[in-house]
């Protein structure tokens, strides 16, 4: 599916999958269950914003705990609103990282105990450098890992080939591999027979990591607020999806 038809349609919403009979059985695990104290969380985010719609109660919670998260933005999201006037690509290289910055603050991570890795890598181009985040991953990744990234299924061609690679290198480097849904809330149906639904847990998030991942992604303030005319890159139906007090992966 091309990016064009994802944001081209209405997207399923939240009352619909609160009917989904497979959402409904997908397993719950507490975040503590998923990455104990001194297990290492090594996330993939294709674009400034993902680490937040994917995980951000999940990383919330690695608040005083920094030493066991990586975080690898894989490029600086300057394809987000092709033709805008104001959102320009040089704008946005500088914009988006930055919002990241604060997104992490507001999920209160200390940026000077984080490894935060930046690839700079072309926005809209993952798929082209995949061979290249694949071999980045393998040098970088140990065996008791949990390597999370988007679903290799998302609709999307950035979140699609940071799964491949991700999946590539945890088997590998014998590592557990984490992908999550982000565009598939929008285009999917619920119980939708697309979603590897065998594989799909819920983390649990508390109030307070869920409230932090609000904050936080109300950082991304080019992705969640109108352009002029245009409507926020990220609907807000989705975004209501992703605000929930769990976090769907498939493991
Ligand atoms: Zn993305």
């Amino acid at each position: 599916m091309s990016e064009n038809l994802i944001q081209a349609s209405q997207g399923t919403p939240w009352c619909a999958w609160q009917h989904s009979a497979r959402l409904a059985r997908a397993r719950w695990l507490r975040p503590e269950q998923l990455c104990p104290p001194g297990r290492r969380l090594v996330l993939v985010a294709p674009h400034p914003d993902d680490e937040v719609l994917m995980a951000g109660g999940l990383l919330a919670g690695f608040a005083g705990r920094e030493q066991d998260l990586l975080l690898i933005s894989a490029t600086d999201g300057e394809s987000s609103h092709p033709g805008s006037a104001h959102w320009t690509e040089h704008r946005l290289r500088r914009q988006r990282p930055l919002e990241s910055r604060h997104a992490l603050q507001q999920l209160e991570l200390d940026l000077n105990r984080l490894d935060w890795r930046r690839l700079h890598l072309k926005d809209g181009a993952l798929p082209r450098d995949e061979a290249f985040l694949t071999n980045h991953l393998n040098q970088l990744l140990k065996p008791d890992d949990l390597l999370l990234t988007t679903w290799r299924g998302d609709g999307h061609c950035d979140h699609e080939a940071a799964g491949r690679a991700c999946a590539q290198a945890a088997q590998a480097r014998r590592a557990q591999l984490a992908e999550v849904p982000v565009w598939a809330w929008h285009w999917a149906r619920p119980d939708d027979p697309r979603l590897p639904w065998a594989r799909a847990l819920r983390i649990q998030l508390d109030e307070n990591h869920l409230a932090r991942k609000r904050q936080a992604l109300a950082c991304h303030a080019s992705q969640v607020q109108a352009d002029d005319q245009r409507p926020p890159v990220l609907p807000s139906r989705l975004q209501a999806c992703l605000l929930q007090p769990f976090e769907l992966m498939f493991l």
